[in-house]
């Protein structure tokens, strides 16, 4: 789970990394008012789950009164990235004298983290690391060294990350802090870029980019909370919620699909056979009845959608369940268009016996089923 900016400053600020005072405001309005309220000159910065905001025009540095609504609003019009900015972050300004680059993250082929480091932070650090590898800074640390990061370790680090005493003591001091959220929160990045040196010499994060391990984060309903369900489709959104993986795409052929690597495979299968996907879905394990009517549904909104695929392999999921799940749906949403099902697997014959008795025809293997949905109007 990604977190937006101010969600990860303020869970920056509650362990002691230095941020600058910041305000959510969901219109021009409430912006004019959180402005007056941290003083001038503010960042205006739009907070949406994607980076490079300031290129795409998402971030303005405001001095003056008048023009605090009118930024505001001219980034509360923008879409970056496919996301639409809903809300902005206003903060009060950092005189910035210089950036630094910070990061914390999972290096999974060292099986460790990684702190990663580079003097000249703001600009993408993949660019750096392409075009001067040799200033881009690591430090490897255990995982079970986060949560009490030897000072010696971050000391070390900092001062080849800072050549000025006074910034390394900082930057190892944020470090050991970003150690211990980082292992706290179970995140998977923590991001600062810029990490900015200020006119008082001090540093302060400008910038905050944080994941959270999806996986850990039953841990943590209070940080669940923090999941805006900001996504532009609503059948996304209904079927994120009942714990379905649905991503729509532009495609003719509606797919129902359980496991993320069939439902893959199952792309891949149409492309071959000349056709295109209207949708990814997995429905996941144990797809019962409830979650094959919620599959349905999101893909029979789609105008598009000429032929539905389903593609099941039982393994812990049942294949007459699915069965079972596939004739309520139907029958329950007036499905007009061609259905074609293969199901193997687990109760394999219950399954198949179910539908035939509906009058539903069942593909014995996948290209089969994959090449008679392409040929019912599923064409690119
Ligand atoms: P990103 O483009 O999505 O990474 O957003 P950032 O928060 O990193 O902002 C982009 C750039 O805007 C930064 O690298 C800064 O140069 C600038 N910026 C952001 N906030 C401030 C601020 O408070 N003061 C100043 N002077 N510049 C800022
Ligand atoms: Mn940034």
């Amino acid at each position: 789970m990604r977190l937006h900016e101010y969600q990860a400053k303020n869970l920056f600020k509650s362990y002691g990394i230095p941020v600058p005072d910041g305000i959510v405001a969901q219109t021009a309005e409430d912006a004019v008012a959180a402005a007056q309220s941290l003083g001038l000159p503010v960042a205006i910065k739009a907070q949406v789950h994607t980076g490079g905001r300031g290129k795409a025009g998402g971030v303005a540095v405001v001095a003056e009164a008048a023009q605090v609504g009118p930024e505001a609003q001219k980034i509360l019009a923008l879409t970056i990235g496919g996301f639409r900015v809903r809300q902005v972050l206003v903060t009060r300004a950092v005189s910035i004298k210089k950036e630094l680059y910070l990061s914390l993250l999972i290096d999974r082929n060292a099986r460790k983290t990684v702190f990663i480091g580079c003097a000249e932070g703001g600009v993408e650090i993949e660019t750096i690391a392409k075009e001067s590898p040799d200033k881009i800074l690591r430090c490897d640390v255990s995982v079970w060294q986060l949560s009490d990061l030897p000072g010696q370790l971050a000391d070390e680090f900092a001062q080849k990350l800072c050549s000025n005493g006074n910034h390394a003591a900082e930057a190892a001091d944020i470090m050991v802090h970003m150690g211990k959220l980082f292992a706290e929160t179970d995140a998977s990045l923590i991001e600062i870029n810029p990490l900015a040196v200020d006119d008082t010499g001090s540093l302060v994060a400008v910038d905050a980019k944080m994941v959270l391990d999806d996986n850990a984060l039953f841990r943590h309903p209070d940080l669940l909370g923090l999941r805006e369900d900001y996504l532009d489709d609503p059948d996304e959104l209904d079927t994120r919620r009942a714990g379905l993986n649905f991503v729509r795409l532009e495609g003719t052929i509606g797919c129902v699909v359980n496991g993320a690597g069939l439902a893959m495979a199952t792309m891949d299968a149409i492309q071959r056979f000349g056709g295109a996907p209207a949708n990814f879905l997995d429905v996941g394990g144990g797809a019962g009845g409830k979650k094959v009517l919620t599959a349905f549904k999101a893909i029979l909104k789609d105008p598009r959608v000429k032929v539905i695929l389903v593609n099941i392999f039982g393994g812990i999921t049942r294949c007459d369940e699915v069965a079972q799940g596939i004739l309520e749906a139907l029958d329950q949403s007036n499905v007009t268009l061609p259905v074609v099902v293969r199901l193997t697997g687990t109760n394999e014959a219950e399954g198949r016996a179910l539908l035939e008795g509906a009058g539903l025809m069942s593909a014995k293997t996948m290209e089969e089923a994959v090449a008679r949905a392409v040929e019912m109007g599923g064409s690119a």
